[in-house]
């Protein structure tokens, strides 16, 4: 079955036609047919694994919770009208497609897409758009943030969005998303670091049972603490910790590379992307990690559409088009070429 969905699905849901099974809602495949009318168009394929009984199986938590304020409900009409964004619309079709395509590692340069505090808009706009591309992520949760024991001081503004759910966080990892810690309550202390791991473990949402990685909250790992600092890293089984140029320092914009090994696995740097990055200035060190085969690991915060809460507030944010562009050049890169994989899986190839 080949389909674009460009603008919207119009989901119509009808209480007698849409039962609820193991948690998920079958839709009749004639109702997505009908209403996606001229939204359907031709060269997007999505596996007829989605489509079973003449039935698109989809899961409810996605629905409900996934799509976050995409979600509405029609007042117009008695059940509910679910309408969902192409690109997320997209997501959930190809949502047993895997996400996290079998690599093949030769040396070859890496790239590895981060994104701080998991912001809802990681769940509602940059998943989505990296699952039309087909590539993966690691998404590094405040755990107090998402479970609404800790609120951010700056949450009102570029985090106006909120964080993501667990919910959100459980279907991220099931797309292959690697979940990853960032502290409870954003610190660089052992206590949080500890407490975070202990919420992403009961959430089922690690690997083989073991949080792998942390981003240091606002960078602040460094070489005068890193002795310290290392020692709580290994306690708590990190294979290893991205740290960075720390936050509020006057050279945030320098973008730079890796070289393989990593000189510190526990103090691995990354290219901060503020709302004023531009993709042209980006290209020079993507290129850089495929011709001398280095790892470029690139620090995202949101990725917000104008008119979204928070885009324009400050600079932790990169919009949409930009992120998308990106991630078009990352698909059409050839595997032979470079990799786009997660921290875990990155570390793991660059320790080989
Ligand atoms: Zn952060």
């Amino acid at each position: 079955m080949l389909l674009v969905i460009s603008i919207f699905i119009i989901i119509a849901v009808v209480n007698t036609d849409v039962p609820l099974i193991h948690d998920r809602v079958m839709v009749p495949s004639g109702v997505i047919n009908e209403t996606l009318g001229a939204d359907v168009n031709s060269d997007q394929d999505i596996q007829a694994a989605n489509i079973k009984h003449d039935r698109v199986m989809v899961p409810s938590v996605v629905i409900s919770e996934t799509l976050g304020a995409d979600v509405k409900s029609d007042q117009g009409v008695q059940a509910a009208n679910i309408i969902i964004p192409g690109d997320a619309a997209r997501a959930y079709l190809e949502s047993e497609v895997t996400t996290n395509p079998k690599v093949k590692f030769q040396g070859q340069g890496m790239i590895t897409l981060t994104f701080d505090d998991a912001r809802k808009d990681f769940a509602r706009v940059a998943v989505p758009i990296m699952q039309r591309y087909h590539l993966t992520a690691t998404t590094f949760a405040i755990t107090g943030w998402t479970d609404g024991s800790y609120n951010p001081s700056w949450s009102t503004k570029s985090g106006a969005d909120g964080a993501c759910s667990i919910t959100q966080l459980q279907y991220c990892n099931s797309l292959g998303f690697e979940i990853a810690a960032h502290g409870d309550q954003h610190m660089n202390t052992e206590a949080d670091l500890n407490a975070c791991i202990v919420k992403l473990n009961q959430w089922g949402i690690t690997r083989d049972g073991k949080v792998e990685t942390f981003a240091s909250p606002n960078n602040t790992v460094n070489s005068a603490n890193i002795s310290v600092n290392s020692k709580w890293f290994a306690d708590a089984g990190l294979s290893c910790a991205r740290s960075g140029i720390a936050v509020g320092s006057t050279n945030i914009n320098v973008l730079n590379n890796m070289v393989y090994p990593p000189n510190n696995k526990y103090m691995l740097t990354a290219s901060i992307i503020t709302s004023k990055t531009t993709f042209t200035q980006l290209l020079p060190i993507l290129q850089d990690a495929i011709k001398n085969k280095k790892w470029c690991i690139l620090e995202l915060h949101s990725i917000l559409n104008p008119g979204d809460l928070g885009y324009g507030n400050d600079m932790w944010y990169w919009d949409a088009s930009n992120f998308t562009q990106l991630c078009e050049w990352l698909s059409q890169m050839p595997e032979s070429d470079g990799l786009v994989t997660t921290m875990r899986d990155g570390f793991k190839y660059a320790s080989e």
